[in-house]
Order: structure tokens, then C-alpha cells, then sequence
């Protein structure tokens, strides 16, 4: 049994060409875990569309219809940043059934790993920075409801504070929100999670491990989740056009090992997404989100 992987073919939404959201990275991602023999085909499973009552644990049913039917002000719809479409509705929805699914394969494997995710600057009534419904916090509140856990761990380690996530859950003490991010990054109003670490601007490898090393065993040790969300944005990378951190290919690898060894040494159970990035070189972009994958498997086969 190898690491179990969660993709669907609609994870990838018409754009209009140019669009400064690399949508076929999703797909891309998962061509390359293929043709790299990361992962076999085997090994993916395909999530179903949520029911809307799941999105609306998180998400006002007014918002949830008003984006389903297209039905959107011009400013709301500005402020997601993404054009509306049908299809793009269906990636949503699927992509958070994604999640879904990779929290409950967590939850029996061990460790899972979705090739999306992490729209975590979305807020119960509105979207916002390329993020629609917020998948982390939509499957943490389907498990606690489902009973399967009591208590959730989310880490957020994308460039950008998972503001939304915060937000969500800032009365919520069985979800403890985690973010580690740049300080003078977007989101400009930044929430209250229940640990913020902001990050100074162009910070490398070296400073960046450590001071992550400096938190997550200690948190872990604290909330003692019965899951951990994994939010991997490589948007980290000094490559990114959007962050502005400066880790370097083998600063992620590193961060992902550090990561994922230190949740599954101890037993945690780990559901991972692969969060944002937005390099030029589209290539590059694919295989920093496949650092992941390729880190997972091989943790994987050690731990389990
Ligand atoms: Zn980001």
C-alpha cells in the first residue's frame, strides 16, 4: 500500500487565456507524479461533489447559492478574483469534496495528499484572493460533526496568512489555527490565529526551518490533535511572484520532511493540500507542489 493521493480531472477550469492564475498546474501536477513514478495509478483516489449542506457548515447559504448561481455583485466577484463560470463552480465544489476526502483518508492511512487545496483566505460570507469556499475548514468542521475526531491541528504554512481559516474558527477551541507567513504579505488586515508567526521579508532556508522548528513540535505536543491539516503553499519559494520569502527548492524539501516526520513520528494523523504558488516558469512551479508528493511517499513507507 503506497501513500494515498486524491485527484479529479475537474480539478482544472476554463480560464481566460492569460489569466494570472496558473489553473493547469493541478492536472500538470498530476501528469508529473505519473510520468516522475512518484505515484501509480493506483494510488489516486477521485473525490465526489460535497453535499451543499457540508459547504454551508462553514459558508452562509446566501453566499453559497449567490456563487453556485453565478449571482455574485461585481464586487464580490472582484474581490475572489477568478471569472465565474459553471465550470469553475464544479472545481470548487469538487476540490473541496477533495479535501473531504483526504482528511478521511488521513484518518485511516495515516497520511493523504490532495494535488489542490488550501483556499484559506475564504470567509463564511464572501471570497476573496483566488479562494471560493474554504476546503481546510469545511472538512474539519465534516469530521467534527461526522465524530471522527475531536480535536484538529491546522498548520498553514503558505506565504500568505490563512486568514479565512482564522477568522472561521476563532471561537471554535477545537480547531487551533496555525500560520507561519510574511509579515508585510497579503493579506493587508491580517486575523487572529490562535498562533500567528509572521516572518520578515526575504528570510531563507536556514532562518526559515529553524524558526519553524522552534514551534510545530511543541505545538503538537500541546493541542495533541487527532488530525493535522497541512497547508504546503509553495508560494515560499523565491521564484514566487507573490511571495516574498526567498526558500530555495531544497528549503522545501526540508520544510515538508520536517513537517511531515515530525507529525508522523509521533502519530498524527496528516491530511496535506498543496496551497499556492504562482512562479513564471510554470515547470518549476509543478514540480515545487510535487515536493510534497515526493516527500509524503517516502515518509510514507517509513512510518506506517
Ligand atoms: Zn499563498
Amino acid at each position: 500500500m503506497d501513500l494515498p493521493i486524491v485527484y479529479h480531472p475537474n480539478y482544472v477550469a476554463p480560464l481566460p487565456p492569460g489569466h494570472r492564475f496558473p489553473m493547469a498546474k493541478f492536472s500538470r501536477l498530476y501528469e508529473v507524479l505519473l510520468a516522475d513514478g512518484v505515484a501509480h495509478p493506483a494510488q489516486f483516489h477521485q473525490p465526489v461533489l460535497p453535499p451543499l449542506n457540508w459547504i454551508e457548515l462553514v459558508h452562509t447559504p446566501e453566499y453559497v447559492r449567490d456563487y453556485c448561481e453565478g449571482t455574485l455583485d461585481a464586487k464580490a466577484q472582484r474581490r475572489i478574483g477568478l471569472p465565474w463560470s459553471p465550470q469553475l463552480v464544479n472545481r470548487t465544489c469538487i476540490a473541496v469534496g477533495g479535501t473531504i476526502l483526504t482528511a478521511h483518508l488521513a484518518l485511516e492511512y495515516g497520511l493523504a495528499c490532495n494535488t489542490a487545496g488550501g483556499t484559506h483566505h475564504a470567509f463564511p460570507s464572501y471570497g476573496s484572493g483566488f479562494c471560493i469556499f474554504n476546503d481546510l475548514a469545511i472538512a474539519a468542521r465534516v469530521l467534527l460533526e461526522q465524530g471522527l475526531v475531536e480535536k484538529i491541528l491546522i498548520v498553514d504554512l503558505d506565504v500568505h496568512q490563512g486568514d479565512g481559516t482564522a477568522f472561521i474558527f476563532q471561537d471554535e477551541p477545537r480547531v487551533f489555527t496555525f500560520s507561519m507567513h510574511c509579515e508585510v504579505n497579503f493579506p493587508g488586515t491580517k486575523q487572529h490565529s490562535d498562533l500567528d508567526v509572521a516572518l520578515t521579508e526575504g528570510m531563507e532556508d536556514d532562518d526559515y526551518l529553524q524558526v519553524l522548528g522552534s514551534y510545530l513540535p511543541d505545538l503538537l505536543a500541546e493541542v495533541k490533535p487527532d488530525l493535522v491539516f497541512y497547508d504546503a503553499g509553495v508560494d515560499v519559494h523565491l521564484g514566487d511572484r507573490l511571495g516574498k520569502l526567498a526558500l530555495s527548492d531544497r528549503g522545501l524539501l526540508c520544510r515538508e520532511m520536517q513537517v511531515l516526520s515530525t507529525c508522523l513520528k509521533q502519530g498524527y494523523p496528516t491530511a496535506c493540500v498543496i496551497g499556492g504558488g504562482y512562479a513564471d516558469d510554470f515547470e518549476a512551479l509543478v514540480y515545487r507542489h510535487s515536493i510534497l508528493h515526493r516527500v509524503a511517499s517516502d515518509v510514507y513507507r517509513q512510518y506506517r
